[in-house]
Parts: structure tokens; sequence; C-alpha cells
């Protein structure tokens, strides 16, 4: 008789080969399906998807219109090399260093596959037709780029990041380069960024602004900064944040903002920085971008007289084998016009306002006797469909402290009920659940979503007394 699959013998089989990544290796289950919000493993056990997979699946898992595009492309394939042994639609062209375009149908649309049709319709959502932009694999690529396109253009080696931000892991490849000046020119490896608080309050911003005395600034020509943290514990720019960009845009430094985790609707408005008012000079796209195929890009107003000078960089400043190769096109295109034939944006808008309600509806369900002088507490923070609790606790001494134990009980607890997170934040400092569904997430599963959220929350409260 076949024996069922054991998920945990296939894992451990394999372990010894991983170095130590992000992945839990120990305690989940193995994914095999998914749709919409929904994820399956094996035994057809059900999670609602509350993390979107680090927020790469904003137009949800298999979204129709995506899989209707990919089957129409795998179908002409299909058809010319099966059907009738003809060339068909490129497949493994090396995009970076050759055009390609073909056409599909798609529920009675004509999809053009081209960087430049992908171009064009990103451009519609961000600075119009004098939007260029910087082809990218990923998150932590398209910031890369984008740093070396601002030391090209400045010729300034240094940067300016917060505390709490996340940019991506990549590292010293254009280091290690020696084949043509063109690829290294200009370029000051790696760039020296210093940290700065990601201003909240007046005495953050007092103090950054008394650090910002002791910098030799005219040697900086950037700030990278998220409108939103994400990794850092869901912390939204707050005004002295915005504050702080403008007065650093004042001294000359070009705006960098990572748009990674942010883009494609999930703060409620197409790109996250359109919430700030603050405009920047660059933008970095990745993550839902292709849907769960690797792309990113870094963009920029090619009319912004702050960036006057990038028309004289040469070829082969930028680029990568893989870079918007055929698939990764396709995907964002049709992601695209997912989200703007169903009007996900907006969706996410007045599905955002109804996850807000339901979380702080759980709040006081679980803490009745509202904020209370001692004992633990949750701080509520977020927009549109990117939201996070923080796990803190007070102390009758006037002590209020984050408390990551009761933050890993709830993630814990909410995977158990069929919810899948993740944390987010720094344990010693801010421990967070963050909370960003698909953006097609309905009514119904955010209910069923709260009343996983309510059970852990008084479950751990009472356990934790
Ligand atoms: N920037 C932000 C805001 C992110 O959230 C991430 C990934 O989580 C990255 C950059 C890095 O992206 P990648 O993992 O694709 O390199």
């Amino acid at each position: 008789m076949e024996q069922p699959f054991d998920e945990r013998r296939f894992l451990e089989r394999y372990w010894h080969f991983s170095m130590p990544d992000t992945i839990l290796k120990t305690d989940r289950t193995i994914f095999t399906h998914a749709r919409g919000c929904e994820l399956f493993n094996q035994f057809n056990r059900r999670w609602l998807d509350f993390c979107a997979q680090v927020g790469i699946a904003n137009i949800g898992h298999h979204h129709p219109f995506f899989v209707r595009a990919w089957f129409e492309y795998m179908r002409m394939i299909f058809e010319e090399i099966c059907l009738y042994d003809r060339p068909a639609p490129v497949w493994t062209m090396i995009a970076s260093d050759f055009h390609f375009r073909f056409e599909i149908k798609v529920e009675g649309e004509t999809l053009e596959i081209s960087h430049g049709a992908l171009e064009e319709m990103l451009s519609r959502h961000t600075f119009g037709p004098s939007t260029k932009f910087i082809k990218g694999l990923s998150g932590a690529d398209s910031n890369s780029d984008s740093v070396k396109f601002v030391q090209k253009l400045t010729h300034k080696p240094y940067g300016i990041a917060f505390y709490g931000a996340f940019h991506g892991r990549l590292g010293s490849a254009l280091d290690a380069t020696m084949s043509k000046a063109v690829q290294r020119e200009g370029f000051f490896i790696p760039s020296i960024t210093h940290h700065l608080l990601f201003p909240q309050t007046h005495e953050e911003f007092d103090y950054d602004l008394q650090i910002l005395n002791y910098l030799p600034l005219s040697d900086y020509g950037f700030v990278m900064y998220e409108a939103v943290q994400g990794e850092g514990g869901i912390n939204p720019a707050h005004y002295y944040t915005i504050e702080l960009l403008k007065c650093l845009r004042e001294k000359g430094l070009l705006l960098v903002c990572d748009d990674v985790q942010t883009g494609f609707g999930r703060t409620g408005m197409w790109f996250g920085y359109q919430n700030l008012g603050v405009v920047p000079d660059i933008v970095t796209i990745s993550k839902s971008m292709g849907s769960g195929d690797p792309i990113g890009a870094a963009f920029f107003d090619g009319a912004n007289p702050r960036l006057a000078g990038w028309e004289k960089f040469e070829p082969g400043w930028d680029s990568s084998t893989f870079q918007w190769n055929p698939h990764a096109v396709l995907s964002a295109i049709a992601t695209i016009r997912a989200i703007e034939r169903e009007n996900l944006v907006e969706r996410a808008r007045l599905m955002g306002n109804y996850l807000e309600r339901a979380i702080d509806y759980a709040l006081v369900k679980s803490f009745p006797d509202g904020d209370l002088s001692v004992g633990g507490y949750c701080k509520h923070k977020g927009i549109g469909l990117h939201r996070g609790l923080e796990f803190r606790k007070k102390f009758s001494d006037g002590r209020d402290v984050p408390d990551p134990k009761t933050r890993d009980a709830v993630l814990a607890l909410l995977f158990e009920n069929g919810i899948v997170t993740l944390g987010a934040g720094n344990r010693d400092v801010n421990p967070t659940i963050r909370f960003m569904p698909p953006l097609v997430v309905t009514e119904k599963e955010i209910d069923e979503f709260l009343h996983a959220l309510e059970s852990a929350l008084v479950h751990t409260r009472h356990s934790t007394k």
C-alpha cells in the first residue's frame, strides 16, 4: 500500500544541504496548492495567507487573469512547437541583451509583451511619459541599482538610511568585477550609509537634526527610506519623518523611496510614496510586480532637474542576464492589468479600513479594560492592507517594555488557527506581527481572521498573566 507523504521526513532528508536562511524548517507545513487568499497543504488543510507570501501575492494566488495570460502563452508555444513544428514565442532569450516582443489575447484583450509595454503601463501610475526605468531583478537588486545610479550621477559616496529599515541583503559583486571600465566607473563600493532614527516624535526629529550637524553632508548623495517600514515593524512614516526628508532634500540629498513591499496597491495607493505628499527622486519596486516571478525596477522622472546628467550614462553601466526576461515581463504585465481591471488599489483601501476596524475590535474584545496601566497590551499600526500589532507590557513602576514572548505565542497560535502571518520588528525593541493579506481578500476572510486573532490574543493573555 502506498505510504502517505511524510512532511517531516521529507524536510529532514534535505536539511543538511542548506545554509541557515529565513525558512522555518521545523515547525511549519509544506504548502502544496493555493487560490486567492487560501493556502493548502497535501492533507487539504487550509490556511489564510495573511502575509501574501511576504508581499509577493498582492493579486492573490492564481488570479484568473494572470493564469489565463500564462495559459495563452503556453498554449501558443505548445501549438507552434508540438502541433505545427514551427518557431514559438521566446522562452529562453537573454532579455537584457536583446529585444523581444509578442502578443497574447486574454479575455478579449490583446496584451503586448515587451519592455516598452511594461514601462508604459508602469509610467501611467507613476511619473507619466517622462518616467525612466532602470531594470532590476529583485528588491535588493533594484535598491543597489538606485544607489549606483546616485553615486554615478552625484559623485558622492555616502548615503543616509534609518534604524528599522530593510532594503535587502545583496553583497559586493560589483566590487569584484573588473571587466570593462563602464561597469565600475563612478561607483563607490560599498556606499557608506549613516543611520538616523525614523522619527516618530518631536524629540526623535530633534535628535536626528543634531546628528546631521556632525555629518559632511556635501559628500552625501541620497537618503533611502520606506513609506511604511515593513520588516522593521510596520512603522508608517510620521509627519516628522516627512519633515526630515524635506530637510535632507533641501540639503541636496536625493530621496530614494523603497516601495518594494508597499508597492502595487498594498497601502491603498498604487505606490506607498503617494501617501506621503513628498515626491521622491527615485522609487524602487519589486515583490508583487511579478506575482512570483523575480522582477524589479528603480524609476525616476527624466524631467526632474535634480537628476540632470542621467542622459550621459553609457550602455553597460547597469545590466544583468535575467533582468526583465520574457517570463517576468509577462507576469508583470498580467499583474498590472489584473490590478487595473479589478480596481484592486481602491479595494485595498476599502478592505484596509475593514481590516483596521476588525483588528481594533479584536483588541477591545481581548483587552476589555482598555489601555491598562499595568499588563500586556498591543499597539496597532499601519496603512491600508499593511498593518501590524506590536506587543508590549507595562509594569507598576512605569516601565513599558517589548514583549516578544507573547508575540511569538500569538504568531504560533494564529498558524495553528489557520492564519499565516509573519513577525516583524526587532525582538528587543518592537516585536510585531504583520498582517498583509492579498488585495483580493474578502470581508468573510477578514472575519475568519478576526476570530482567530481574538482567540489567540485571549488565550495568550490568560496564559502569560
Ligand atoms: N526592500 C523592502 C522594503 C523589502 O521589504 C524587501 C524584502 O522583504 C527588500 C527590499 C528586499 O527584496 P528582495 O528580497 O527581493 O531582495
